[in-house]
C-alpha cells in the first residue's frame, strides 16, 4: 500500500515536471532532415526514462545558436517535428575565453561546469610550468567526450543558446592565439602588493571580447607573467584573499557577467 502511494507520488511529480519545464536539447546537424528530427539514443533515453515523455509533447531543441520548439510526433522511434523558432538569447553579450591552467584531479570538470552556467564561450586547457598534474594533448584529448557531456549538460541546465568550445590542450608559447579585446592574467602576487585597480578598470571599458587567465595550484612563475606582459596581457588582482585556482575563474566571470547584464 505504501509502496502504491509513493509510486502514485513520483508519477504525478513527473507529470507536473513535464508540463512545467520544456526540456532543452542540443541537437547534432546529422539528427536534422527538413522539419524534422530523428533524435541520437542518448537524448532519445533521456526524454523516454528520464522525462517520460510521450507523442505529443513539446521540447525545446538547439542548433545553429537558434531555438525552436518541437512536437514529439513518435516517441518510441525518436521522431520530433518542428513547431516554430523561438525568439531566445540567453547569452552574455560578450565572448568569454576562460585560459585555465590545468589543476588535479576533477577539479577541472567542475570548472568546466561552473564556467559554462556563468557564460564562458570558449575554455583553453594551458599547461603552465608549475602545473601538477602530467599530461600531453594525446592523453588530455581522450577524455573529450566525457568533457563535451559535462559542456552540453550543463549548457541545457543553464538555458545557453550554444555549448562553450573545449580547445585541445597549450602550452604558453600558443596563448597569443586565444586573445581578445581585454586579456587579463589574474595574478596573486599583484593582490600581495595591494594592486585593486586593473580588473575594475579593464572590464569597464569598451570591449567585444574578453580573455581571463588563471593558473595552477602553484601559481605562474615570474617568468610566464613577463613571458605574457610582453604580448600584452595585463596581470590583475583578484582582491585581498587568494582563492583557489578552481575559484579563481567563477570569480572573474561572475564580475563579468554581473558588469554586462545587471545595472
Ligand atoms: N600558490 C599561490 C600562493 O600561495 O600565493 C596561489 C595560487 S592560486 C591558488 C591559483 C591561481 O588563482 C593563481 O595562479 C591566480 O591565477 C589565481 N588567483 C587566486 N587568487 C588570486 C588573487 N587574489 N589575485 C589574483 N589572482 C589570484
Amino acid at each position: 500500500m505504501i509502496l502504491l502511494f509513493l509510486f502514485l507520488i513520483v508519477e504525478l511529480y513527473v507529470k507536473i515536471a513535464r508540463v512545467m519545464s520544456v526540456q532543452r536539447y542540443f541537437i547534432d546537424q546529422s539528427c536534422i532532415d527538413h522539419d524534422f528530427i530523428y533524435i541520437d539514443d542518448y537524448n532519445h533515453k533521456h526524454m523516454q526514462r528520464v522525462m517520460r515523455y510521450r507523442d505529443g509533447d513539446d521540447v525545446i531543441c538547439l542548433y545553429d545558436e537558434h531555438v525552436y520548439l518541437y512536437k514529439i510526433i513518435n516517441m518510441d522511434k525518436g521522431i520530433l517535428e518542428k513547431q516554430k523558432e523561438l525568439d531566445e538569447n540567453h547569452e552574455l553579450d560578450v565572448d568569454i575565453t576562460l585560459i585555465y591552467s590545468l589543476p588535479k584531479n576533477d577539479k577541472f570538470e567542475f570548472v568546466l561546469q561552473k564556467s559554462t552556467e556563468l557564460g564562458v564561450n570558449r575554455i583553453v586547457p594551458l599547461l603552465s610550468r608549475r602545473s601538477i598534474i602530467k599530461t600531453d594533448a594525446k592523453t588530455f584529448s581522450k577524455k573529450y567526450e566525457r568533457y563535451h557531456k559535462i559542456l552540453k549538460e550543463a549548457s541545457e541546465q543553464s538555458y545557453r543558446n550554444h555549448i562553450p568550445e573545449l580547445t585541445s590542450l597549450i602550452h604558453l608559447k600558443d596563448i597569443s592565439q586565444y586573445l581578445s579585446d581585454i586579456n587579463l592574467v589574474a595574478y596573486e602576487e599583484d593582490a600581495k602588493q595591494g594592486e585593486h585597480h586593473s580588473f575594475y578598470q579593464a572590464i569597464h571599458s569598451q570591449y567585444q571580447s574578453i580573455t581571463i587567465i588563471v593558473g595552477p595550484e602553484g601559481g605562474f612563475d615570474e617568468t610566464e607573467i613577463d613571458e605574457m606582459k610582453k604580448i600584452g596581457i595585463i596581470s590583475c588582482s583578484l582582491g585581498k584573499r587568494i582563492l583557489r585556482s578552481e575559484t579563481a575563474p567563477l570569480y572573474m566571470l561572475s564580475v563579468i557577467g554581473y558588469s554586462r547584464e545587471l545595472k
